[in-house]
């Protein structure tokens, strides 16, 4: 079925590169193969594990971080608006400690 979506595609894929490309990701644990021994193999995306980010507002980089305390504070803020917290997303965006303040001169 894989091998079918990726030739509609691009019709040059060979089903040779369809099984080594999904070895790679299995390998690199991006997917996970599943085998319920009717001798196909079921291939499942694996989820990330949870993260938030800070982007540097100079470069753009973007630094993937956890921080329990404040997955904990999210859930409580939540809670006691009465809601169950399914699901948040949280950029923090900043300059490098480093880096000169403007008007302030070196
Ligand atoms: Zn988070």
């Amino acid at each position: 079925m894989l091998y079918r979506r990726a030739t509609s595609l691009d019709p040059r894929i060979s089903i040779a590169t369809v099984y080594r490309t999904v070895r790679l990701l299995e390998e690199a644990s991006i997917l996970e193969r599943h085998d319920f021994g009717d001798g196909r193999a079921r291939y499942e995306e694996l989820p990330e594990e949870h993260h938030d980010h800070l982007i540097d507002v100079d470069s753009g980089a973007v630094i993937e971080f956890q921080n329990s305390d404040i997955e904990e504070l999210q859930r409580k803020i939540a809670e006691t608006l009465g809601y169950r917290l399914v699901d948040h997303r949280l950029e923090l965006y900043g300059v490098r400690l480093d880096k000169p303040e403007p008007g302030k001169g070196t």
